[in-house]
């Protein structure tokens, strides 16, 4: 898919032709231009031409009940990157709270670098080093694809979700090392003539690239903001995340006052629970130490498996943990994690047909 020639392709044209060239891209969810049906075939072929909207991916389905579905997408250049989609089936129990608990929830889970440059000696995506930035377009695109697909296969099937919900910035890369095109991906997502998603429904998670936090603090977009923490100490952190060398503990935590300041927003910190290497019950203490702030919340996530030599901590040390959190006034959540079984899971994206 390449849309950068699509204002130049209709620049002689009607008005009206943006209007219904918005619908077929955006409503319709179109994969080639002779679904344009209404369009002149001259105008179709030029189109198809130059603004070629094929996306040219291989899905892998989860066999799990809530399950991930992931496409490795290979770009116009040949490199190879990974999105998510991740569906939460609804529940049909009474003590449903909202719509979206009800009719289930499809979240989407965005690439921002072809590879990252970060090396965390726990996640898959650094083992393989940094290709490249991605463009703005390239980040849509990967939203787009599962838009497409959500659509075909609710062809028929009434009780499914066709939407997308959510938006998380928590595939392959870091995001704010690719802060220009990060940024005008959400704005472009956001933008109602195209994919219309809330900003309150994205978020962004950056493994405390300072720069980045405060340039969202000072963006008009209201966008979730993560960091992902992993560790107590610089020490440690330092251990398992090269980027903590750069970037200190206080550092970010200054940042994301500022940040909290500026926005009135909530701040998740994410928390990996690797067995053996941060959660200790000392860990636990010294976490609810650092998290005892009003807009801090805690996610903790299962490590998932990622070829390396660590493993997750057991569901029993989870739960101690977050009793500790919970003990001491600090909101804290256990991450569902699904797609283990196709390497869907976080850290466990390659951007390569690894296996
Ligand atoms: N670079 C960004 C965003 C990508 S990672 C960041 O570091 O936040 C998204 C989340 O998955 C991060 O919190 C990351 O630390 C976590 N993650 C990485 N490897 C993982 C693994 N093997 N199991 C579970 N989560 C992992």
């Amino acid at each position: 898919m390449n849309l950068s020639n699509l204002s130049k392709v209709l620049a002689n044209e009607p008005k009206y032709r943006y209007a219904q060239v918005n619908k077929f891209l955006w409503q319709d969810y179109i994969s080639n231009w002779d679904e344009a049906s209404n369009l002149p075939k001259t105008l179709r072929d030029r189109l198809q031409e130059e603004c070629p909207l094929e996306i040219d991916a291989e899905i892998l389905q989860s066999s799990s009940g809530n399950s991930s579905d992931k496409a490795i997408i290979t770009l116009e250049d040949g490199q190879e990157i990974e999105t998510v989609l991740i569906r939460q089936k609804g529940k049909s129990s009474a003590s449903v709270r909202s719509t979206a608990e009800k009719i289930g929830r499809n979240t989407v889970c965005v690439s921002s670098q072809a590879g990252c440059p970060l090396r965390c000696s726990f996640c898959a995506t650094g083992q393989a080093g940094f290709r490249r930035n991605l463009k703005a377009e390239e980040i849509v695109m990967q939203v787009l694809f599962w838009a497409r697909y959500l659509k075909l296969e609710a062809k028929g099937l009434v009780d499914k979700t066709e939407k997308i919900d959510n938006i998380v910035f928590m595939g392959m890369g870091e995001p704010f090392l690719n802060y220009a095109e990060f940024i005008k991906a959400v704005k472009s997502l956001n933008n109602p003539e195209t994919l219309n998603i809330g900003a309150r429904r994205m978020s962004v998670s950056t493994a405390g690239i300072t720069e980045g936090i405060k340039r969202l603090a000072g963006e008009k977009i209201q966008i979730n903001l993560a960091i992902s923490l992993h560790a107590t100490t610089d020490d440690k952190r330092r251990q398992i995340m090269p980027v903590a060398n750069k970037y200190s503990l206080k550092d970010i935590f200054k940042a994301v006052d500022n940040y909290i300041t500026k926005t009135g927003r909530r701040v998740m910190f994410e928390y990996l629970m690797i067995k053996g290497v941060n959660d200790s019950e000392e860990d636990a203490y010294e976490l609810a130490n650092l998290m005892s702030q009003p807009l801090y919340l805690v996610n903790l996530i299962p490590y998932n498996e990622a070829g390396g030599k660590f493993q997750s901590s057991d569901r029993e040390r989870i739960d101690d943990f977050k009793q500790v959190l919970d003990d001491n006034g600090v909101a804290a959540t256990v991450r569902l994690s699904f797609g283990s079984d196709i390497d869907a899971a976080c850290g466990q994206l390659r951007g390569k047909r690894s296996k």
